[in-house]
């Protein structure tokens, strides 16, 4: 018997439950990947770090003396091509929530049945199914609190071992070559930058897991807040191109709780945060495009301009909100609080449309996620679920004191003014594209919006928007 087994964003060996199922009964399993449309729009950020994964993936599969083909096209033209190639009977993945991959994944498994191919999809990305947690009343949750409240106690089943050895077929179809896919070309900041920061593979996840959960996870909630303490798990990016399981991560949190460590419980929050967003997404597919709160159609943000694209470039001249553009273009993430602190800023005192923000995030971030991005910028933004009510105004001046008081964080990434920079801060102007015109020479520019005026204006709009509505 021969089955495929579709990886999409599921590269790891350890609790891979459709990579159990492909390899069920002894059958030999070809591990495919399929450059489809959905893969051609990604940001710059996100597909050159799919390029990654599947890269390192492909490493690893060859060393237990498997392969990754390689394909590129329409996913069920190319399934029915292997197929035929191969005479496989059946396709197996790993379920995926977003709106574009729920059609497609459905309109493939149906045609494959029709062809009388057994073609089966496990979870694997989540924790708990979007559909299996609803209110009393049979509704998806739109608050957080009682979302958590409803799944905090539930039997979550251990991970499912490492699938130790995959059996390859007796005559594997050809491959296309990754390299030939150019997944990095859009990134003008240089592949070479970013890679510095990226923590690529299975190994180097659970090897963050064992670090944040040895050094931080017992002051977790406390240190969490500062963006230059380190003491988040930065495990985004595994999870979003499942090197590491969320199964895996809730119970090793887990058994911290139960060993008493202060912080654990805070952590498993935070996970189930990720949870929530795929839960909204998957309940409300144009959550990433439109307010979900209606009542905000009509708002007068600006579309993108000139303060945005400074914002952007990290050019505002406001430390805390510079600080953070330039870690997330230069390390293709950044810290939590930064950005709520920056989101606010664009969406505050720039009065931008949080789309242009999300836009923007979404070609930057390594850790790039549609649900948690589209329901972070709601969020911020005042006009998602279970939003920040859009008068709480993050100050980033204040936000600078409490957060960053000893300017760690700031200094890491700002290299103006600073005699004996930090390669981080050196970074920056070594990735930026050379049309920015920006050169490390110049001084540090000078605010571009005055906060009070910012903060007045933008809940003068509200006020007026909220009283016509
Ligand atoms: P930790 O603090 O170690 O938390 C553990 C895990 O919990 C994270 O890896 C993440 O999976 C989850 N988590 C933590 N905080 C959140 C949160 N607020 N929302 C959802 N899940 C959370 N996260 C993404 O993964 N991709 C995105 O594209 C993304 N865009 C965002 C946009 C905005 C405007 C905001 C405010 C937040 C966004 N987040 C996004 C959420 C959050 O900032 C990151 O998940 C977090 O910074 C990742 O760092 P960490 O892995 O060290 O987190």
């Amino acid at each position: 018997d021969v089955t495929l087994l579709w990886l999409r964003r599921d590269f790891r060996f350890y609790d891979h439950p459709a990579m159990v199922a492909a390899a069920a009964n002894g059958a030999a399993v070809i591990p495919v990947f399929i450059y489809d449309d959905q893969v051609a729009a990604l940001g710059a950020a996100p597909k050159w770090r799919l390029g990654e994964a599947v890269d390192h993936f492909a490493d690893a599969l060859a060393e237990k003396g498997s392969r990754l083909i390689l394909r590129k096209g329409d996913p069920l033209e190319v399934l029915r091509a292997l197929i035929a190639q191969t005479g496989a009977r059946a396709v197996h993945w790993s379920r995926a929530y977003d709106p574009a991959s729920v059609a497609r994944d459905k309109a493939v498994k149906a045609a494959l049945k029709e062809d009388g191919i057994t073609a089966e999809s496990q979870a694997g990305h989540l924790l708990f199914e979007p559909w299996s947690v609803q209110t009393g009343k049979g509704e998806p949750y739109k608050v957080y609190s009682p979302y958590w409240r409803a799944v905090k106690g539930r039997d979550i089943a251990a991970p499912l071992k490492t699938v130790s050895e995959l059996r390859a077929p007796s005559n594997w179809p050809d491959s296309e070559t990754l390299s030939d896919w150019q997944m990095g070309d859009a990134m003008n900041r240089g592949a070479e930058v970013v890679a510095k920061y990226a923590h690529i593979g299975e190994a180097r996840a659970q090897g963050r897991l064992s670090t944040f959960l040895r050094d931080h996870i017992e002051h977790y909630k406390t240190e969490r807040d500062f963006p230059a303490s380190g003491a988040t798990s930065g495990l985004s990016e595994n999870l979003t191109y499942g090197e590491i399981s969320p199964r895996a991560v809730w119970h090793a949190g887990w058994r911290h709780v139960q060993e008493g460590a202060a912080g654990a419980e805070h952590f498993l929050k935070e996970l189930v945060w990720r949870e929530f967003a795929w839960h909204l997404l998957y309940h409300f597919p144009d959550l990433a495009e439109a307010n979900w709160r209606k009542e905000w159609n009509g708002f007068p943000w600006r579309p993108d301009n000139n303060d945005a694209k400074a914002w952007r470039r990290g050019m505002t001249g406001e430390p805390f909100v510079d600080a953070a553009m330039r870690e997330m273009y230069v390390t293709g993430t950044m810290h939590n609080r930064a950005r709520m602190i920056v989101a606010s800023y664009l969406t505050k005192h720039l009065m931008t449309d949080w789309r242009v923000g999300r836009r923007w995030f979404e070609d930057c971030l390594i850790d790039w996620d549609p649900a948690s991005n589209a329901m972070g910028w709601q969020w911020v933004a005042g006009s998602g679920p279970d939003a920040a009510p859009y008068f709480r105004v993050f100050n980033p001046e204040t936000q600078l004191k409490k957060f960053d008081k000893t300017k760690d964080y700031r200094d890491k990434f700002i290299l103006e003014g600073q005699s004996n920079p930090p390669q981080t801060a050196r970074d920056f102007f070594d990735a930026i594209p050379r049309s920015w015109g920006l050169t490390p020479d110049q001084s540090y520019p000078a605010q571009i919006a005055d906060l009070k005026g910012g903060r007045e204006c933008a809940l003068a709009a509200y006020h007026a928007h909220r009283d016509t509505d």
